[in-house]
């Protein structure tokens, strides 16, 4: 690929404007100078700045629609996992030397003042990262696009431990003002529930609500990397027309009164903490319905009102779903052309086949969402009436296709034993779908969607995903950024194949040591943050081995845990045994209701308790799980890991990026062969990572032959000494009883992601890497050929392979 050489245009801002802006602001607060801020309102202060010299663009930003050569996309998400902004922010618009210098005559350092920010945490986990990562890249190849997300009052929960055990606290994100959002006061939507259908004198159905709440436009701008484009994630915010009710109010029916207000907050009010799992609750369908309804009204909107005709909408406009979270746009929009507009059922149906595309995250069945078509009757009855058609009519279909096969009928139908099945709903109406890793896009085919597949071959496709460069590696590891620009001598952030060229450096003596010098500086940070908040010594020339993600027993925590265990009984044993010093780092939050994930956070923080107190192995193993894993969390840790655990069962993770984040910092790979991990693989060679375990074919062999975990806990001493001590109350004395969820699901539970299975060929890798960290010339040659092929795992990549396959114009 060639990078379109860019002519450089003027800054944003001079430092003069900047100043001014700044002193405007100050005077906001009701200061008498800067001098008064404190470091807080300094961060707000010089947001609130930049963000002022950006809303002038952004009104320009978005006269850029679409042309009709290209379709302008809608980016519709439940979660933005988009991290702090004000750096992202000033690194795009290229001023961060311009601020820097600004506030540093005021005797402050920038980078101090940008530790003020709190994350909004807007998301669970990789799938609102990968919404995150997916707008910064769209702005930054400059294809027209919107995020629609909703504005959550509380975000993910704040994690702490207490004896080991998860704790949650409300995460208040924006309980201050969040100089970064902007309310758009020019538009409000109503949305409705409940209430009944009723049929006019002409025989159209029509929908009547019982409850009608308002939808606030909250909008973050998003800025493309140094090309002055300024795009926008706008956020839902829920409230009531009326939130006093005055007449109740004057009726003494003080409480009754603002009743409706509050069952209207309520809906933005906080996100739902499962990753990977359908949470079923009524309020959760209320949001997702919330979400779609004002999305599709101001994707109608924004149409017309660039007045272009209903029927050309997919010519214009694309809208992907990211997973089936969305999902209910689909009848929401059905209703608006059937019953605003008048328009008949072939019309509108063609109109929706030609403008949804859908992107599927997940083979889990517990995360596959349902809904209880009772609950969507009542809740939304015209939508029921709506589905209820879309199926019925496909089921025509469908009979035609495999007549005579019940077997068939009943798992491509959209509703099916009184539920409601949101991602075969996406399949029969999505003129495109998508899995997000090759072996993932391939498992949709052949093991979710076989039928479909047969039906409609043309629909399926595979973009993998990608991570934005200007964050995960310019913004998270700035020494090795500049060690880069040096280097290449080109803006490698706006192309990241250029990293290809590293290739020949990897054999350079001098350019190896000064990539070690930097990860060395990386894990000294790490290293002091760990003491700082933890209290615990970590020593930078250990390996720094990582594995953060949500915890999840399909990810593996506690297949890690058990090889740390055993490390830690051969230590013991062979205390003179010559073994890199290693120190595991863990990152995790549970989903709240989820026991069997926060029984694992109690036994990792158990065991690494007992370990870290115990002198007789310290120059040699440490853990530590730090609390609240957050997109800052990570931009620390993972310039700081030498090693990157990557060990689902496999056929399990659809894609992961965590994994390519860690791999472009230069971290090595142990991984097993799932998601995104075979990619990796490929690209950096099979030579350069560490690659274990049962592959999905044998997975499924040994399901289907019955998997017995009692076999491997039998015959292999090693795991066999680690359970037993797991389960000897040896790590928690104090009730000995603490970890028999955990060690009951491995065994008598069945381990059903074969955490047994694998574990003799994941120790097999520990050694390996422990073997080859005593060659470190060869450890950092790997390292760098890490960083230099993977290019591809930038997610303008993904972007471009989602223009290419999906979002062309219909011809
Ligand atoms: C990248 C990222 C994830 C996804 O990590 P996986 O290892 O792919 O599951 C989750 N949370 C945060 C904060 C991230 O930055």
């Amino acid at each position: 690929m060639t990078i379109k050489k860019q002519s450089k245009k003027p800054a944003l801002f001079s430092a003069a404007e900047f100043e001014a802006a700044l002193t405007r602001q100050w005077q906001r607060l009701g200061l008498q100078s800067a001098t008064e801020m404190t470091p807080y309102q300094w961060w707000l202060a010089v947001s609130a700045a930049v963000n002022e010299q950006v809303a002038a663009r952004r009104t320009e930003g978005q006269l850029r629609a679409a042309t009709g050569a290209e379709r302008h996309v809608n980016y519709l998400s439940l979660e933005f996992l988009v991290g702090r902004l004000t750096l992202n922010n000033l690194i795009s618009l290229d001023c961060a030397d311009v601020v820097a210098d600004v506030v540093r005559k005021y005797g402050r350092e920038l980078t101090d003042l940008l530790e003020q920010e709190v994350d909004p945490g807007l998301g669970n986990g990789g799938l609102g990262r990968l919404a995150a990562c997916f707008l910064d890249s769209m702005a930054a190849v400059d294809q027209p696009a919107i995020g629609y997300g909703l504005s959550y009052q509380y975000g993910l929960f704040r994690q702490s431990f207490r004896n080991g055990e998860q704790q949650e606290a409300p995460d208040d994100w924006h309980s201050e003002h969040y100089p970064w959002l902007t309310r758009h006061t020019g538009l409000t939507l109503p949305v409705g529930f409940g209430g009944e259908v009723r049929t006019d004198d002409e025989d159209r159905q029509y929908w009547v609500p019982a409850l009608v709440v308002q939808g606030e436009a909250h909008d973050l701008p998003i800025l493309g990397y140094h090309n002055q484009v300024v795009q926008t994630l706008r956020l839902w915010h829920a409230s009531h027309p009326t939130p006093l009710d005055l007449q109740k109010f004057n009726d003494g029916e003080y409480l009754q009164a603002v009743d409706a207000g509050v069952t209207a907050s309520k809906l933005s009010k906080v996100l739902y903490p499962s990753d990977n799992h359908q949470p079923g609750k009524e309020l959760r369908l209320m949001q997702q319905y919330f979400h779609c309804a004002c999305s599709i009204a101001d994707i109608l909107h924004r149409h017309l009102a660039a007045g272009r005709t209903l029927l050309s909408l997919p010519d214009y406009e694309v809208i992907q779903l990211n997973d089936t979270h969305p999902t209910i746009a689909i009848p929401e929009l059905m209703r608006v052309l059937l019953d605003d507009h008048q328009m008949c059922w072939e019309d509108a149906w063609s109109i929706c086949t030609r403008l949804f595309a859908y992107t599927n995250h997940t083979l889990l069945p517990e995360a596959l969402e349902c809904w209880p078509q009772d609950l969507v009757a009542t809740l939304l009855p015209r939508h029921f009436y709506i589905i209820d058609e879309i199926d019925r009519r496909f089921m025509a279909q469908a009979q035609q296709q495999w007549p005579d096969n019940e077997d068939v009928w009943q798992k491509v139908a959209v509703i099916y034993d009184g539920q409601i099945r949101m991602a075969n709903l996406c399949v029969v109406t999505c003129f495109a779908v998508n899995g997000v890793a090759q072996l993932h896009s391939d498992l949709v085919k052949s093991d979710l969607f076989p039928e479909y597949n047969d039906l409609w071959p043309h629909k399926f496709h595979n973009v993998t995903n990608g991570i934005t460069p200007r964050r995960w590696l310019k913004q998270c590891n700035p020494d090795l950024a500049t060690l880069l620009d040096e280097t290449l001598k080109v803006d490698w952030a706006r192309d990241l194949d250029t990293l290809r060229d590293l290739e020949p450096f990897a054999a350079k003596t001098d350019f190896r040591h000064r990539y070690r010098d930097i990860k060395f500086a990386n894990k000294q940070r790490l290293a002091d943050y760990v003491w700082q908040t933890q209290g615990i010594k970590l020593d930078p020339h250990a390996i720094f081995d990582v594995q953060i993600k949500r915890l999840h027993e399909y990810k593996r925590q506690h297949l890690n845990l058990l090889q740390i265990i055993a490390r830690y009984q051969q230590l013991r044993a062979q205390p003179n045994l010559a073994v890199p010093p290693r120190v595991f780092l863990f990152a995790a939050k549970a989903a709240p209701g989820y026991h069997l994930a926060k029984n694992i956070i109690l036994a990792i923080n158990k065991v690494a308790e007992r370990i870290n107190n115990d002198p007789f192995v310290n120059d040699k193993l440490k853990v530590v799980f730090l609390p609240d894993y957050r997109v800052t969390m990570a931009e620390l840790l993972i310039p700081a890991a030498d090693v990157s655990e990557q060990i689902s069962t496999a056929g399990k993770e659809a894609s992961g990026t965590g994994n390519m984040k860690l791999a472009m910092n230069g971290a090595l790979t142990v991984g097993t062969l799932d998601g995104a991990n075979v990619e990796i693989s490929e690209q950096v060679g099979r030579d350069n990572l560490f690659i274990f375990g049962h592959t999905v074919d044998e997975v499924k062999a040994m399901l289907a032959a019955g998997y017995q975990p009692q076999h491997y806990y039998q015959q292999n001493p090693r795991l066999k000494a680690a359970l037993d001590e797991l389960m000897s109350g040896y790590y928690t004395p104090d009730n000995t009883q603490a970890l028999q969820p955990l060690w009951h699901s491995l065994l008598e539970g069945g381990d059903p992601y074969l955490v047994l299975a694998d574990f003799d060929a994941y120790w097999e890798a520990q050694q390996q890497v422990d073997a080859l960290y005593q060659q470190p010339e060869e450890w950092l040659r790997r390292c760098i050929l890490n960083t230099a092929r993977t290019g591809m795992f930038s997610s303008d990549r993904s972007i471009r392979d989602y223009q290419r396959q999906i979002w062309q114009p219909a011809v």
